[in-house]
């Protein structure tokens, strides 16, 4: 594939989109904006299109995109060496002054050194130099655990967009060179350079310490950026529409950040903290002006009901003749009157996670509600006209047993009975699809120093659980295998030295076994490795805002099989929990 193919190719990305953003270079400093995967996934990411809105919402910024080709585009690309260009100007992704990936998933790693190679650019940050752009990456992943992909940063971009990019645009103005802006960068909140600090190991290969280099200031640990109120922002929704993306016909927009509920888990729950809605005359606002392009209302947020005006911004969307898209809802804030809106809006389905099934294995996770109030809110989800429903479960939970996966059989036979029982006046039955997960202990949660649970165990789990609810009829189960997520543990729980195994997958086109093998990376040690809680995590790296004991005292009261409540539930649950009194 030659340049004249490429900016052929552009152009028609570009003639079915609404929404993107030219500009004239001239002097503007030049972002070129990375979405580690295909157009088709990049276009539905929330996240990626905010970053381009804030970036191009500077007068003196100009931020193009660019993603990864499909593979046989990507094939004729490498073959022909010829440079990849973004899609608004079709100018090498090497001219720019700053490349900026959004990385949203671990599986992604492997696709920032391909567009790396495919634009010109050397993967290390120490093969490179001034005359290259400035290779940032952020994203959720990245605030998470950033160092299996610090090796390949010249920063990390720690936190949220919003609070970020003033401090990288005041850093590229001001700065005299290469690195004097490192400097700069690094004394901005939120920006972790990773050639400033030198891990230290213990002789056991355990992560010892982190120390800033000799000559160099720079903060240890980096505090993550973000933002104190989302009162004044935008929220972050799609400015550009196209239909040649996974979720073409909607308008994504995120209502509420963040989460209260501190399941002890989700690691979403506890980064994104506090919870912060966005004003919902905005979101309204923004949603009218999208209309023309859209016919669904996406709201994706991982506690949609912690909304303040939930059911405002609801009726306001169905006024509009928008269907209304959830993601996965919280129970405890179903209501009759949001679920009957849903329906209104022509939604089937609603997508709850119990995550277990009992209420014991519940305390240990924090998941605060009970089979009963699920039973109950099951119930007013099919009497408000919803057919089907969808439902998370995870094994492999600490302190599981056998009596939790038939408990897991147990309440999914429950919700059948009530699904049933509706159906039988409708005259047509739904289904349950129920997907389970293994745990995978995430950085930046209670369960972050656990190990993984041994594979032959959780298998062992999966198949009994499919035994236990074969004979449900209407009832779909989803197990996946503890071995999907080997590698994606890797990643999650590394340190700098997986980096290698990263780049060996992305030359032998994925194939991790033979990475890990081939750059010696034990990928047990890592994954299979339990941790005392004073041990050093490489995600301590970064300052993510919670108090050091917190963690810990939140294992041990998992083990107590007690709850943290939110503070808007610790009234009416304590009735159920007579030890929180
Ligand atoms: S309720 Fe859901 S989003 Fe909130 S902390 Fe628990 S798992 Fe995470």
């Amino acid at each position: 594939m030659n340049s004249w193919e490429q900016r052929e190719r552009a152009r028609q990305i570009l003639a079915k989109e609404v929404g993107y953003v030219t500009k004239p270079h001239g002097d503007r400093l030049r972002v070129a904006l990375a979405f580690p995967n295909t157009y088709w996934v990049g276009m539905s990411n929330l996240g990626f299109q905010t970053v381009y809105r804030l970036f191009n919402a500077e007068p003196d910024i100009v931020c193009e995109r660019f993603f990864l080709p499909p593979k046989q585009e990507l094939a004729a690309l490498s073959a022909a060496k010829a440079p990849l260009l973004t899609l608004e100007s079709q100018t090498p992704v090497g001219d720019f002054d700053i490349v900026a990936f959004s990385v949203s998933f671990e599986w992604d790693y492997v696709n920032v050194l391909t567009l790396l190679t495919l634009a010109g650019i050397p993967a290390y940050a120490s093969e490179r130099s001034g005359r290259h752009p400035l290779i940032v990456i952020g994203g959720a992943v990245t605030f998470v655990n950033p160092e299996p992909l610090a090796p390949f940063a010249d920063v990390i971009a720690a936190g949220e967009g919003e609070a970020l990019i003033p401090g990288l645009r005041r850093a590229m103005a001001e700065a005299t060179g290469r690195p004097d802006l490192l400097m700069r960068l690094a004394s901005e909140r939120g920006f972790y350079v990773p050639s400033f600090y030198e891990p230290e190991y213990a002789g056991d290969g355990t992560l010892a310490g982190y120390s800033v280099r000799a000559g160099i200031e720079a903060p240890l640990p980096v505090r993550k950026a973000a933002l104190k109120t989302t009162e004044a922002v935008d929220p972050p929704a799609t400015t550009i529409f196209t239909p040649d993306t996974e979720f073409g016909s909607r308008f994504l927009v995120e209502v509420v950040r963040g989460c209260a509920n501190l399941c002890r888990f989700c690691w979403a729950g506890y980064n994104y903290l506090p919870v912060r809605a966005f004003p919902a005359d905005r979101i309204l606002d923004l949603a009218r002006e999208a209309r023309p392009y859209a016919s669904r209302a996406g709201l994706v947020s991982i506690a949609l009901c912690d909304h303040p005006e939930i059911e405002r911004i609801l009726s306001g969307l169905i006024d509009m003749g928008y269907s209304i898209s959830p993601a996965s809802l919280r129970l405890d804030d179903l209501t009759e009157s949001i679920v009957g809106m849903l329906h209104q809006s022509g939604e089937r389905s609603i997508t709850i996670a119990p995550e277990t099934g009992s209420d014991r294995l519940r305390r240990v996770i924090n998941k605060t509600v009970t089979n009963a109030e699920i039973l109950e809110k099951a119930d007013l989800i099919f009497r408000s006209g919803m057919e089907n429903l969808k439902l998370y479960f995870m094994i492999g939970l600490p302190t599981e047993t056998e009596d939790d996966l038939q408990a897991i059989r147990d309440l999914t036979g429950e919700l059948r009975d009530i699904m049933l029982t509706h159906a039988k006046g409708r005259g047509r039955i739904g289904r349950i699809v129920a997907s389970v997960n293994p745990l995978i202990p995430k950085p930046g949660t209670a369960y972050q120093w656990l190990p993984m649970e041994d594979p032959a165990i959780t298998d062992r789990k999966g198949k009994r659980l499919r035994s236990l609810v074969a004979d449900l009829d209407n009832v779909y189960f989803n197990i996946k295998s503890e071995r999907h997520s080997y590698y994606q543990a890797l990643l999650s729980l590394g340190d700098r030295r997986v980096a290698p195994a990263i780049e060996a997958a992305e030359r032998n086109g994925g194939n991790w076994r033979a990475a890990v093998a081939e750059t010696g990376v034990d990928a047990d040690f890592y994954i299979f490795r339990a941790r005392t809680h004073d041990a050093v995590l490489p995600w301590d790296i970064i300052d993510g805002g919670m108090k050091a004991a917190f963690f810990p005292s939140e294992y041990d009261k998992g083990l107590r099989e007690e709850w943290t409540l939110p503070p808007k539930r610790q009234q009416e649950n304590a009735k159920l929990l007579p030890m929180i009194g």
